[in-house]
Parts: structure tokens; C-alpha cells; sequence
């Protein structure tokens, strides 16, 4: 596309700064619909329009089923609501000893440090605040939660998260990074971010110098779809892993029409793992209000996955899972392999559909 010959293509502040916000400027990159058009209007008050000219790039100028316009351009759907559906599904906000730090699970911490996305992903969990630069952390409140995980000592991980923590200045990753390794308890930094795959070119060289000095760090991306694994992003994530030394970890969201099919996760598995990025978790929609219409039933869920396990080495498959809404963490949602339970041994079915009996381990007294 001839938009890509643009001298500052490359440049992730220039494509920020040309963020798509609007319908027309998105008009000079595909046909939209009158569907389209009418979503973005009256979708607007409720979660902002955000895509870079990167991602716009791999859309289909034509296809409105194409799945990065799926995912990145508002439907009428956003203005349904159910009685299950909640502003803030996971509770993230009620388990919140200071403030933008989520300490919900005892070893482990998430630290909101920006409310700024390349792309807003339209069934975003946290939308309630995502894009809304207001109650955006200051670096008075960043001290606080330094403090807090300095004297909380359970805390053994902490999770950089947002929005996206790599919207910021190389100085803030670089100076957040350094006071939480000098933190003597947390043994590992993990860092959420969507950029290797809507902004790839934010992974500068010297991005990944700094991380480099704070190695072991691990960095869980969200790629959801094959469309979405580019010669761009596949070159970033080779910057993350060879100059970075960083663990890369992919975590999807099952989505209807994107990617609720065993064939697409299986290329999608395949063209990570090619890439160098284990996938790490398959998401059930979480219940945010104005998403139902991109969640899959968990039975069908649950058939999909049964298609990819042993079907697929074991590494590239994904754990699905479910983020009990109310807080209560995640849940495997597993297809059922145990058929019967006998005293001294079970029966399992394999990925076949083909029964094997096994020992249970309980041992037979021998003086009977
Ligand atoms: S990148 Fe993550 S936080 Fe940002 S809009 Fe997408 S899903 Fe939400």
C-alpha cells in the first residue's frame, strides 16, 4: 500500500502521532460500510477510535469480515448490554491497596502505568478506563506503588500493564524497571503489552538495551490472529529475543468470526512458535459490557481446543482459560478426557476419541 512509502513509516512516535481517530482519515485506507460508518459514530462517546496507519495497513481494503477491522473498528453490537455485562468484570479495581496497583493473587502484582494504546482493541476488559487519559497514574502515585511492593514482601512478581506500560519514554521503562530490581524480593518482571503486533516499530534497538540490562524479564504479547504475524512484527520480536534476551509469551482472546476456528489457532500456534513466542493463554471473553457479540460459547470453546491437543505439539498449545468475573482468578476451561474411574485404575479418552486404561495409583493391599 502506497501509504507505507511515507519516510516516517518506521518511526513509532510518527505513527502515534497519526493515530487513526476518525472515519475519514480511516476512509484513506479501506471502503468502509455504511455499517461501519454508523457504528463509529455512535460508538464514539462510549470507547475511542484508535488505530495506528501500521495496523490499518494489514486490513482488507474491502472485506468488512477481515479480522484486523474486526477487531479494531467499532460495531452497532458495542451498544448491547445484558444484565451480566460489568464496567470492570475482573474487579480490578476493588483489590487495589494504592492506587493503578491490582494485588489480587498472593505472589503477584499488576501495575496499570498508562491509560494510551497504539490500537483500541474493541473488546478491550478495561475500557471502562483504557484511552481515557484521565485518573492516568502521576509519578508521585508511581512512588506509592514502588513503596507498596517494597514492603510487600509476598509480592514475588510484578506484572507491568495499562493500557500499554510501553506508550512510555524509554526513561520511564528504563527508571521503573531499574527500582524494581532493586527491589530484593521480586524474582521476575513481567511486562503486558500489545505493541509487537500494532506498533512493532516501538521495539526500538535501544529499547531492547534496556531491557537487556534487566534480564530475566518476561513479555506476554496478544497476537490474535495469523493476519497479524507480519514481516514487522515478526522482526520485532526477533529484536525482543536476540537483543533483549527476553521470554516472549503470546496470550489471545477467543473471538467470534476472528479466530473461533482449530484451523486459524493452529496457523496462528505454528507462525508464533516460528516466530519465537510460546503461546502462553487462550482467553474466554471476559463479561464487559458492549463485548458479548465477540464472545464464543465456552462448549464450543471447549470443542475448539480439543481440536488443537494432540493435534499440535504440546508446545504451541495455549492454556483456555476463564477469568471468573467478580475476581476469582482463572479457571482452565478443559475438554473431558477422564470416561471412568475404577478403583485401581481410570479410563481415559485420547484425542482420537480412542479409550485407554491406566493404574490410578491406588495400590491393591497385598494380603488380600
Ligand atoms: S492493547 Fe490491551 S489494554 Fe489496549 S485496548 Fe487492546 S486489549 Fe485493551
Amino acid at each position: 500500500m502506497s501509504v507505507r512509502l511515507e519516510k516516517d513509516w518506521q518511526n513509532w512516535k510518527w505513527q502515534l502521532q497519526n493515530k487513526i481517530r476518525n472515519k475519514e482519515s480511516l476512509e484513506s485506507y479501506i471502503q468502509l460500510s455504511d455499517a461501519e460508518i454508523s457504528a463509529i459514530e455512535k460508538t464514539d462517546s462510549l470507547f475511542e477510535l484508535g488505530i495506528t496507519p501500521y495496523y490499518a495497513s494489514l486490513m482488507d481494503p474491502l472485506d468488512t469480515n477481515c479480522p484486523i477491522r474486526l477487531q479494531s473498528i467499532p460495531k452497532i453490537d458495542e451498544l448491547k448490554f445484558s444484565d451480566r455485562d460489568k464496567q470492570d468484570p475482573l474487579a480490578e479495581e476493588q483489590y487495589m491497596p494504592v492506587k493503578g496497583v491490582t494485588h489480587r493473587y498472593p505472589d503477584r502484582a499488576l501495575w496499570y502505568l498508562s491509560h494510551t494504546c497504539a490500537v483500541y482493541c474493541r473488546f478491550c476488559t478495561r475500557k471502562r478506563k483504557v484511552s481515557k487519559p484521565m485518573g492516568t497514574p502521576n509519578r508521585n502515585e508511581w512512588q506509592s506503588a514502588l513503596d507498596y511492593f517494597r514492603r510487600t514482601e509476598s509480592v514475588r512478581e510484578v506484572i507491568l500493564s495499562g493500557g500499554d506500560p510501553l506508550s512510555l519514554s524509554e526513561d520511564h521503562i528504563d527508571w521503573i524497571l531499574s527500582e524494581l530490581k532493586s527491589i530484593p524480593h521480586i524474582n521476575q518482571i513481567r511486562i503486558h503489552t500489545r505493541h509487537p503486533v500494532t506498533l512493532p516499530m516501538r521495539i526500538t534497538e535501544s529499547l531492547c538495551r534496556i531491557f537487556n540490562k534487566y534480564f530475566p524479564i518476561f513479555l506476554v504479547t496478544h497476537f490474535n490472529h495469523p493476519k497479524e504475524c507480519s514481516p514487522e512484527a515478526r522482526e520485532a520480536i526477533s529484536r525482543l529475543v536476540k537483543q533483549g534476551a527476553v521470554s516472549v509469551l503470546n496470550q489471545s482472546v477467543l473471538l467470534e468470526g476472528i479466530n473461533d476456528s482449530s484451523e486459524i489457532l493452529k496457523d496462528l500456534n505454528y507462525r508464533l512458535l516460528s516466530m519465537g513466542v510460546k503461546p502462553y493463554y487462550l482467553h474466554q471473553c471476559d463479561e464487559v459490557f458492549g463485548v458479548s457479540h465477540f464472545r464464543v460459547p465456552i462448549q464450543r470453546g471447549k470443542e475448539i481446543y480439543q481440536n488443537l491437543r494432540g493435534q499440535q505439539s504440546g508446545i504451541s498449545i495455549p492454556l483456555y482459560v476463564a477469568d471468573l468475573t467478580g475476581g476469582g482468578g482463572k479457571v482452565p476451561l478443559l475438554p473431558e478426557y477422564e470416561v471412568e474411574t475404577k478403583e485401581f485404575t481410570n479410563i481415559y479418552r485420547n484425542y482420537k476419541g480412542d479409550l485407554y486404561e491406566i493404574s490410578n495409583g491406588n495400590q491393591q493391599n497385598e494380603a488380600e
